[in-house]
Formats: C-alpha cells, structure tokens, sequence
C-alpha cells in the first residue's frame, strides 16, 4: 500500500467531515484499505498538527471515534522519541503491551493474520503536557493504542498467577519458562517495575 496515497486520502476524508465525528471503519475504508490507517492517522496529527482528536482528548468521543476538530494546524509537534529512547523502553516492559499483556509477535486477535505490533505510549497524554521521556512511555501493543480494545487489566495477584501456571499443560509451562529465561537472560537487563 503506498504510504502517501492513503495518507492523502485519510487527510481528504477528515477535511471533508471537519467538525464530525467519524468512526475507525470509516477511516479505514477512506485510506483505501491500508492496513497502517492509524499511524497514518498519527502522522496527520502529530508531524503535520491536524486536530485529529480521539477518546483520549475528549470524554464524548468513544475508542475507535476520531474528530476533526478544524482545518487549522497547529505548529507540528517535533517526531520526539528517539531510536534509544525507544529501545530503553521497549526493553524496561519486556517487549509486552503495558495495558493488555500481549508479547510483541503474538498473533493479533483482531486480524489473526498479522502478528503483534508494539509502538510506544504516553502515560500522561502529549496534550495533557505528557513528554515524550523514557519515563513518561510504556510499550502499548498498536490495538490498545488505537482504542480497539478497552481494557487495561489489573496486574493479576502473585497467588493467582502462581495458581494458573501450576495447572497449565506442560507444553505452556515451558513456554513460560522459555518467556522468562528470555526475558532475564538479556545482558544488562534491569527490568524495573513497569
Ligand atoms: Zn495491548
């Protein structure tokens, strides 16, 4: 999918629907079927300063809604997050999605034919005054970033987990094993709690 093309397209639909609120099928269908709709969605407000707003800027707006708000850019935001910035991070929250847990590479549950796809989010949003520091970013698989899914789960009890695991199939405690090796394993590694 050409990147520009469907770019130009999201921009045309949502200067069409300026100051309505559109939904993420509409957004996909306008991009032509482009799979990286919501990073270019992204692209729109963040480098070029369209008010692209969604449910983390406005109570009334659901996950999945967007609102252009006006035609009017704001001076674009520098692209702040640098490639260590980003590996720090990555790294710290063990390659995991902050809110859901998914692993980056695990099959995507909401189009089993891709894989797992971790981006970086802000713990306190950019227009809230959230900066763009190793500690204000967690790892956010792309579907919790995009709102798809409205959850964040509670970080499950020791005992609970421990429970789990002891009546998993072998098969998934050495999955678990394997996970954690690897996680501990990397040189240097200093997971501090996420
Ligand atoms: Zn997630």
């Amino acid at each position: 999918m050409n990147t520009k093309g469907s770019k130009k397209r999201l921009l045309e639909f949502l200067l069409a629907n300026v100051g309505r609120i559109v939904d993420s099928k509409d957004l996909y269908e306008a991009s032509g079927g482009a799979s990286e709709w919501g990073r270019r969605v992204r692209e729109l407000r963040d480098e070029e300063g369209y008010p692209v707003l969604s449910h983390k800027d406005r109570a009334d707006l659901k996950p999945g809604q967007y609102l252009l708000e006006s035609t009017k850019r704001r001076p674009a935001f520098r692209r702040g997050i640098s490639k260590e910035t980003r590996a720090v991070v990555l790294e710290r929250n063990g390659y995991t999605c902050q809110m859901c847990g998914i692993a980056a590479g695990d099959q995507d549950a909401f189009n089993p034919a891709r894989t797992i796809r971790l981006t970086l989010g802000h713990i306190i949003d950019k227009s809230k005054g959230g900066e763009d520091t190793p500690g204000n970013l967690r790892a956010v698989c792309t579907n919790c970033n995009e709102g798809l899914q409205n959850i964040a789960l509670p970080k499950p009890a020791r005992i609970h987990l421990l429970a789990q695991i002891r009546r998993a199939t072998i098969g998934d405690q050495r999955a678990v094993l394997e996970w954690l090796q690897k996680k501990f394993s990397t040189t240097g590694n200093t997971n501090r709690p996420a």
